[in-house]
């Protein structure tokens, strides 16, 4: 199935070698960490390739330069493993606000149920990056666009990143939002009757947290 607003990074032979890593379940917590980082950041910078910004002009020790300056971004980690997601990205993006989507999923359905939200106002030339590592039954980030648009939130650049995505998530989102941007590093195909990605990589939140 091909979807024109999702782009996997899994051709790439760094990232795949990456969530290999991940996949390992030899993959000790630190480890896992901080290649949850290294592959957020290959992430952000395809999914950032159409960031907006203005023009800046400097003086090297030679001559004026005219560059860029980046406009700021807005991270949006789903708590708790997208937490994983924001720390290299606020190193990165230094100016970046950040807000929070607490949302767990219920055992049985699988729905998200809203804990915490505290999302700053998204102005209009900014981009939004949502940070949500697995998106298995998409339910999670549905409720986080659906809580964006309902809230009256600028939508026109708001991006999701990935470490695994699965078609059953990708047809959920884009069945109620079907202009959302999403970059995934892996696109796995199957669910387990307990709502795990399979071969996916277990859960993202025991394995960054060590629990
Ligand atoms: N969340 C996880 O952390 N892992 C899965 O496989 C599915 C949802």
């Amino acid at each position: 199935m091909k979807y024109n607003n999702f782009v996997c990074l899994d051709s790439h032979p760094l990232v795949r070698h990456k969530i290999t890593l991940l996949r390992d379940k030899k993959t000790p917590s630190k480890d896992f960490r901080e290649i949850a980082e290294e592959v957020t950041l290959l992430l952000a910078s395809e999914a950032l390739k159409n960031l907006t910004y203005v023009k800046k002009i400097v003086n090297t020790p030679i001559a004026t330069y005219e560059g860029i300056k980046i406009n700021k971004v807005t991270l949006i980690p789903i708590i708790r493993a997208g937490l994983a997601m924001m720390a290299p990205l606020q190193k990165l993006l230094p100016d970046s606000k950040v807000g929070f989507m607490g949302a767990s999923r219920n055992e049985k359905t699988f729905e998200a149920q809203e804990y915490y939200a505290n999302i700053p106002k998204i102005e209009k030339d900014e981009t939004a990056l949502i940070l949500d590592p697995m998106l298995a039954t998409g339910n999670t980030l549905v409720h986080t666009l659906d809580y964006l648009k309902n809230n009256n939130y600028h939508m026109d650049n708001v991006i999701i990143i990935a470490i695994l995505a699965t078609p059953h998530a990708l047809e959920n989102i884009f069945s109620k939002h079907k202009d959302c941007l999403i970059y995934a590093a892996g696109l796995d195909t199957e669910l387990n009757k307990n709502g795990y990605i399979v071969p996916g990589l277990g859960d993202a939140g025991d394995r960054i947290f060590n629990t």
